[in-house]
């Protein structure tokens, strides 16, 4: 089979966290697969290209239908924001390509690794990610809650900095305040908790408050939360943000 397929990652926003790689496969792909809102952030490569923008479910008949352009011999950008590996369309086209059409393991697959979400949103806090931490979707549509709650339950009680993606759609309004009441079960209401809406944009915004005093109406789709471990700190400044950063050593 002569079709490629590759899955690129755009990073949180701004043109230049694009790494030159994932750049140069958008640039010489036949076809964009993703997310309208993605696909219009790409600047426009060649006239030949198609575009082919779709809602943001469904990202399984997406994948199956970026693996069969892929077949029919074209050259597939499948791209997804941030990273295409964390919570995303990589993941999504190798379950396709497990279940479906045994010729698409034939197909030249690869993935572009992009600025994830944390890595941005940490960047404009300071270094709260200085320590082990882990990440975890509040999204149930592919997990139940009950997961979700035990997997809070235990990264708090393990002292890990915890971020959260997808804390708060539509849909889903009441789950970030039941996930914080979670981790106020194991943490201190001192803990470090950090809003980062539209990391690595032009229009970044900071909120560090503490567990106790977290808003969950104050998150929405483009926020990630940073739950801050016992090792985080903050360093306050006269009338600028403050930095945080979680020490690398245990209890210094
Ligand atoms: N693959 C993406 C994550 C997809 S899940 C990545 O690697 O970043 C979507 C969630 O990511 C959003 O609900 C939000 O929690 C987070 N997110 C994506 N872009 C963001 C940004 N620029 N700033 C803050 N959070 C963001």
């Amino acid at each position: 089979m002569s079709g490629r397929l590759t899955v690129v990652g755009i990073g949180p926003g701004r043109a230049d966290l694009v790494t030159p790689s994932a750049m140069a496969a958008l640039n010489g792909a036949s076809d964009l697969v993703g997310y309208g809102p993605y696909l219009d952030r790409i600047p426009a490569g060649n006239a030949a290209q198609r575009r082919h923008p779709s809602d943001n479910r469904e990202e399984l008949a997406r994948a199956r239908f970026a693996l069969e352009l892929a077949a029919s011999g074209r050259n597939v950008a499948v791209v997804s924001g941030g990273d295409p590996g964390v919570f995303a369309m990589a993941a999504a086209v190798f379950e396709a390509v497990e279940a479906g059409d045994p010729r698409w393991r034939a197909l030249d697959i690869t993935v572009e690794p992009g600025v994830t979400a944390m890595l941005a949103a940490a960047a404009e806090a300071g270094a709260p990610l200085g320590a082990d931490f882990c990440a975890i979707s509040l999204s149930d549509n592919l997990k139940s809650w009950g997961t979700i709650e035990r997997r809070l339950t235990a990264a708090a009680g393990a002292g890990f900095v915890i971020a959260l993606y997808n804390p708060a759609s539509k849909a889903r309004p009441h789950q970030l305040g039941a996930a914080l009441d979670i981790l106020a079960g194991a943490r201190s209401p001192d803990a470090i908790v950090l809003f980062v809406r539209a990391a690595g944009t032009a229009t970044p915004e900071v909120t560090a408050t503490t567990l106790g005093r977290a808003d969950p109406a104050k998150a929405d789709m483009r926020t990630l939360i940073i739950i801050g471990s016992d090792d985080t700190r903050l360093i306050a400044r006269e009338g600028q943000r403050p930095w945080v950063y979680t020490a690398r050593a245990e209890g210094a």
